[in-house]
């Protein structure tokens, strides 16, 4: 599968950028909503490269708590974002030369990285980043929670994803064997409450977004009928 046939490496310059020049697939939604499967599948069938933007704010978290910056400390962990070397790419997540794949979905790092990404300077930081990735490329297909509300507003097509509580909490409950479905849902609506509720970026649906319900809907179904929005082949 064609996800990201070149890691981000990110740090370098960029500014403000018009995504009508490239081909930008904003996807949005809560944690659970499907945005990772539909994203990938989305961009093979496109030929568009994909990014992951919830590991890049993880993987911020983990270089934080690996240099024993309290995730809500603010102003050290804005002092440490700018200077971060970040390869998110299909082989996994490397912070400043350290493999933190595994770690970025560790229990640790999800409880925390709603606090780091509620941070103004990092969301700075991440955009600036997801914007040059996005332009080095010539498009892509984005996932994420500001997507299609702040980093890319003029989408060529904005997708918000959602599916009912239970729904996400038993997805994500199947992926970490360590953790039962109760402490999944909590962590979970948790998580779903400070995205939501945050000054900076809260998630939201885009005004211009398709809302898709993925509760009951095969991942085929979905994937072929946002093809089709595209107009591709
Ligand atoms: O997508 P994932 O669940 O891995 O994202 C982890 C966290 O990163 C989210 O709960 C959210 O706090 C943050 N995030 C964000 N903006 C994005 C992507 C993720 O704030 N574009």
């Amino acid at each position: 599968m064609r996800v990201c046939p070149e890691p981000i490496r990110t740090g370098g310059s960029t500014g403000a950028v018009a995504s009508r020049t490239v081909k930008v697939i904003a996807i949005d939604g809560p944690a659970g909503s499907g945005k990772s499967t539909i994203a990938r599948r989305l961009a093979d069938r496109l030929g568009l490269d994909y990014l992951d933007t919830g590991a890049m704010y993880r993987a911020v978290t983990f270089a934080a708590l690996r240099r024993g910056i309290d995730p809500a400390d603010g102003a050290d962990v804005a002092a440490i974002v700018g200077d971060l070397e970040l390869e998110v790419g299909p082989d996994g997540v490397v912070v400043d030369g350290v493999d933190a794949t595994i770690e970025i979905r560790g229990p640790e790092v999800t409880r925390a990285v709603s606090l780091v990404a509620a941070n103004p300077e990092v969301r700075t930081d991440m955009v600036r980043r997801q914007r040059a990735w996005t332009v080095e490329r010539g498009g892509g297909v984005l996932e994420g929670r500001d997507i299609g509300s702040v980093v890319f507003p003029d989408a060529l097509l904005k997708v918000y994803l959602t599916a009912r509580p239970e729904v996400r909490a038993a997805r994500r409950s199947k992926e970490v064997a360590d953790l039962d479905y109760e402490t999944v849902a909590t962590d979970l609506a948790r998580r779903d409450a400070l995205d939501q509720g945050r000054d900076e970026s809260p998630l939201v649906e885009a005004d211009d977004a398709v809302v898709v319900d993925t509760s009951d809907l095969s991942v085929d179904e979905i994937v072929a009928s946002l093809v089709e929005r595209v107009g591709a082949p």
